[in-house]
């Protein structure tokens, strides 16, 4: 709350977005209610994978490895094409605000940075019947996986724009997104992690943080 006065005026408060008083309440959340949602249901998902359907430990950890790989190759094909999908109609004007471009005007708005937990439980309950029809019982390790990746995106997500830069290996997550917000949207789309990036070779073009300490790659 006190930073947010210190910061740039463009910043400050939040757009409303919904006429309806409940929808525009639901739209601020504390960061803590998708966390906990998404970490309970996986750690059901875990217990119901080993103990009902018989999976051993290890095929659950291999499983929940997949998924949270999977998971921040979701996120950066969701940041980089819906998040950013192109604003021809204003129906896509509207999804791309309200997906993303609250979070792009007032990155400082904290509960914005949260998601609803209606939509959160939403979510988890689309992914379950989608992966449950294409994995079978493989989804028990899978989901969990993929939800505590999605979890560990939110929390990054939120601390990269809640807290100072730490003085650790973790800077590198706070830069890359700082430059995704304020200099090159068209670049460094993953948050959680620069991999993909790499790989899509949509890392940022030569800046000056870059230069000053010669060349990162
Ligand atoms: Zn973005
Ligand atoms: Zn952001």
């Amino acid at each position: 709350m006190e930073s947010q006065k210190l910061k740039r005026p463009q910043h400050k408060g939040s757009p409303r977005l919904f006429k309806n008083p409940v929808l525009e309440r639901l739209t601020h959340t504390h960061i803590s209610a998708p966390l906990i949602i998404f970490f309970s249901i996986a750690a059901v998902l875990i217990y119901y994978g080993i103990f009902e359907k018989g999976f051993a430990v290890l095929e659950m950890v291999l499983l929940f490895l997949a998924g949270l790989f999977f998971f921040t190759l979701v996120e950066y094909l969701m940041h980089r094409y819906l998040y950013h999908i192109p604003a021809t109609t204003e129906r896509r004007k509207k999804i791309s605000y309200t997906m993303h471009g609250v979070p792009h005007d007032y990155p400082k708005d904290k509960s914005r940075l949260a998601m609803p937990p209606v939509l959160s439980l939403f979510i988890a309950s689309v992914l379950f019947i989608i992966y449950r029809s294409l994995l079978g019982d493989l989804v028990f390790g899978f989901l969990a996986g993929f939800l505590v990746g999605y979890a560990a995106y939110l929390s990054i997500h939120y601390s990269v724009h809640a807290f100072k830069v730490p003085n650790n290996s973790l800077k590198i997550l706070w830069h890359h997104h700082a430059i995704h917000h304020y200099r090159e949207s068209d670049r460094a789309f993953g948050v959680s992690s620069p991999l993909w990036d790499h790989i899509f070779e949509t890392m940022p073009r030569k800046t000056p943080v870059e230069r000053q300490k010669g060349s990162l790659n």
